[in-house]
């Protein structure tokens, strides 16, 4: 038995599971801002819906993404280190005019408080006497490899730019976006942002719109508007789609539309139905690849393969527990009371003419 600890905690810390939870809750510490965050909108909430933004500067509200915030931080600190050691070679050794400022823990908030935005690059690179913004985020290969750069993530910067223009604290006419692979970081790739005034210039007054709105709700949903995606897990979601579904009852089924408007509905629609097609194509092909692959390994006798490119494994998976609705009403149970309405959704049904 531990002293130190005394009985109870001495017991409980000796499990695997008292250390993995220490680990998730401490690995990430709150960055410290110098300027208050609920005033303005940051660089990495420019392009992200703005209801959601404005509800995230009314309410503390805390997400369940602290390994995705370590995983960045982390590497974003071995990045900093790697652009010591590449200052200190072309600098030191080389003599030529090339460092960083303003990274690490070196970082500087930019911030314009009558706009309500702010932005915290993380750093500048000089070369020849050029200053270069710097944007690092890491990229989880299983997900996003293909898509890059994230128009987010290219908003960022040009915000980023543009507040530095405007406070006075360097005059990039371009960014370095650089992602790199959190499996590999040998795997970088930068790309480079020019410098667009005109974009830039509206996403301020993005920024200005959403601190000026009074509630969320004078807002645009621009994550349902766009798909959706966003809004898994939004603390809105419910309210939002149920204000979407009692919009949708009041609409007329009786409109006019103008050609050009049928024209688009008519293009989108085939588009759709085309991505359908697609994805029943693609579900189809992945059904089959994976009997063949569960076929082979069965003929082999074995569960794991190694390839080239993959891992693969065949495993089972125990099945979910079930609840048995019927044996507990047989056994005299009234469930009604447990029963919740949820919320009425808008349908979209697409059928194609004959
Ligand atoms: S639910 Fe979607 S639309 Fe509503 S605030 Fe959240 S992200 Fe925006």
């Amino acid at each position: 038995m531990s002293e130190e600890l005394g009985p109870g905690l001495a017991g409980f810390a000796a499990s695997t599971d008292f250390l993995s939870s220490q680990i998730v809750e401490h690995q990430n510490e709150d960055t410290v801002f110098s300027h208050d965050r609920s005033e303005t909108v940051g660089g990495s909430e420019i392009d992200a819906c703005p209801r959601k933004v404005k509800d995230s500067k009314m309410h503390d509200r805390r997400w369940a993404g602290n390994g995705y915030t370590a995983r960045g931080k982390g590497m974003e600190a071995a990045m900093c280190d790697t652009f010591r050691r590449i200052e200190r070679y072309w600098r030191v050794v080389k003599q030529r005019d090339l460092y960083f400022t303003a990274i690490g823990d070196r970082q500087e908030s930019m911030v314009l408080p009558e706009l309500g935005a702010s932005a915290t690059p993380d750093g500048f690179l000089t070369i020849d006497g050029e200053t270069i913004y710097l944007e690092i985020k890491s990229v989880d290969p299983r997900i996003s490899g293909k898509s890059l750069p994230k128009s987010g993530h290219v908003a960022q910067c040009q915000y980023g730019m543009e507040l530095c223009h405007r406070t006075g604290r360097a005059k990039p006419q371009r960014a370095f976006l650089i992602y790199q692979d959190a499996s590999d970081w040998a795997r970088v790739q930068i790309f480079e942002i020019p410098r667009d005034e005109a974009a830039a210039s509206a996403l301020l007054k993005r920024a200005k719109k959403i601190m000026s709105a009074k509630s969320p709700m004078d807002l645009e949903p621009m994550g349902l508007e766009s798909g959706g995606a966003e809004c898994s897990g939004c603390p809105l979601e419910n309210t939002c789609k149920a204000e979407r579904a009692a919009r949708v009852t009041d609409y007329r089924d009786d409109a006019r539309f103008d050609e050009a408007v049928i024209a688009e509905l008519d293009d989108l629609a085939r588009q759709r139905m085309s991505a359908v097609l697609a994805e029943a194509e693609a579900k189809a092909t992945k059904d089959a690849m994976s009997a063949q692959i569960r076929n082979i390994l069965e003929e082999h006798n074995a569960s794991i393969a190694a390839t080239a490119g993959y891992s693969i494994r065949l495993s089972v998976r125990a099945g979910a527990k079930r609840f048995d609705r019927s044996a507990a009403e047989a056994d005299g149970l009234d469930l009604e009371p447990y029963y919740k309405q949820g919320n009425g959704f808008p349908v979209l049904t697409i059928r194609e003419n004959e």
